[in-house]
């Protein structure tokens, strides 16, 4: 590394310190975000390209402390991981997204699927299966209403738990979809092994779809690789006409983005539905 001055270590130090304050903060109070209520989901609409119509919605969950404000999960569930506390986290989400998506299936929305997402930790917790059955008969849903959403990541670091854990969940009758897709390093071989329903085109490729040519054909590439597995395909962080119009030629399923909708609490998540969907 490169020599720095005094100021410069003091100041590393500084925030190193400050970094790891943090962390220890988030840590004691991820212990009790459960239990004290503080956890909520926000739904993004996932949107037939073709027609259209929503077609489900992504659970995405938010943690609002008293005092921390609203901590963004791209913080708090790496930290939810290496404490574990990512089993009662995620016991909590798939239930929440159950109880919702029934409320909304019975005010006539019932074609709607809903993702959940399961981190890699979770995946090496044994019970799993057992606890996403309970979640959706819980609800008094059938299993076609879930989909599970795992990224690739995940699922490369251990591929024989990543066959068994998928094959339950399919012969369950839920769905699974590899996230991030295109960020991982799967090998046709493992891919075609795995018992999936969906392919979810990473959005750092739709971002700079419209002016990089190679981005474009790394879309192609996994919308023809889906078609060729007999997968569905999606696309997440469409934010312009323009990446809809790239992406709907293609051939690609279904999308989510700004473009249609933020992440949405349950009451607007209704509206927006009932306003494309009369019911
Ligand atoms: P992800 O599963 O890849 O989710 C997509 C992220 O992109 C979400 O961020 C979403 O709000 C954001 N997004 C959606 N549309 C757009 C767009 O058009 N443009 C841009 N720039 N971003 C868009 P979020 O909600 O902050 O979640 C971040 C990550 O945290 C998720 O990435 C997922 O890995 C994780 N996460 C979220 N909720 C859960 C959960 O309930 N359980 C677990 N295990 N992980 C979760
Ligand atoms: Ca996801
Ligand atoms: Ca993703
Ligand atoms: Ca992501």
């Amino acid at each position: 590394g490169r020599v720095r001055g005094d100021a410069g270590v003091t100041v590393f130090h500084a925030e190193m310190e400050e970094a790891i304050g943090r962390r220890h903060v988030l840590e004691r109070e991820l212990r009790h975000a459960v239990e004290r209520g503080q956890l909520r989901l926000l739904y993004q609409p996932k949107i037939d390209l073709a027609s259209g119509r929503v077609a489900g919605m992504e659970a995405l969950v938010r943690w609002q402390h008293p005092e921390l404000g609203l901590v963004s999960p791209a913080q708090f569930i790496p930290v939810a991981e290496d404490t574990g506390v990512i089993v009662a986290i995620g016991d909590w989400v798939m239930t929440e997204a159950c109880r919702q998506t029934r409320i909304w299936h019975d005010a006539g929305h019932t074609d709607l699927v809903v993702a959940v997402n399961v981190s890699g930790r979770q995946f090496r917790v044994h019970d799993l299966t057992r606890r996403v059955r309970a979640a959706i008969d819980g609800a008094g849903l059938t299993p076609s209403c879930l989909e599970v959403e795992i990224t690739e990541s995940a699922v490369m670091s251990d591929v024989a738990d990543a066959v068994r854990m998928l094959g339950e969940w399919r012969d369950m009758g839920a769905s699974v979809a590899i996230d991030d897709f295109g960020t991982g390093y799967s090998s046709l071989g493992t891919l075609r092994q795995l018992p999936l329903s969906t392919l979810k085109i990473d959005q750092s490729f739709v971002r700079h779809m419209p002016d990089r040519a190679a981005d474009r054909a790394v879309a192609r590439t996994i919308v023809d690789l889906a078609r060729a597995l007999d997968l569905n395909v999606v696309a997440e962080g469409i934010e312009t006409e323009e990446h809809a119009a790239v992406l709907r030629d293609l051939g690609c399923d279904l999308g989510q983005g700004y473009l249609y909708a933020r992440p949405l609490p349950p009451a607007d998540f209704l509206d927006f539905v009932s306003g494309r969907v009369p019911a």
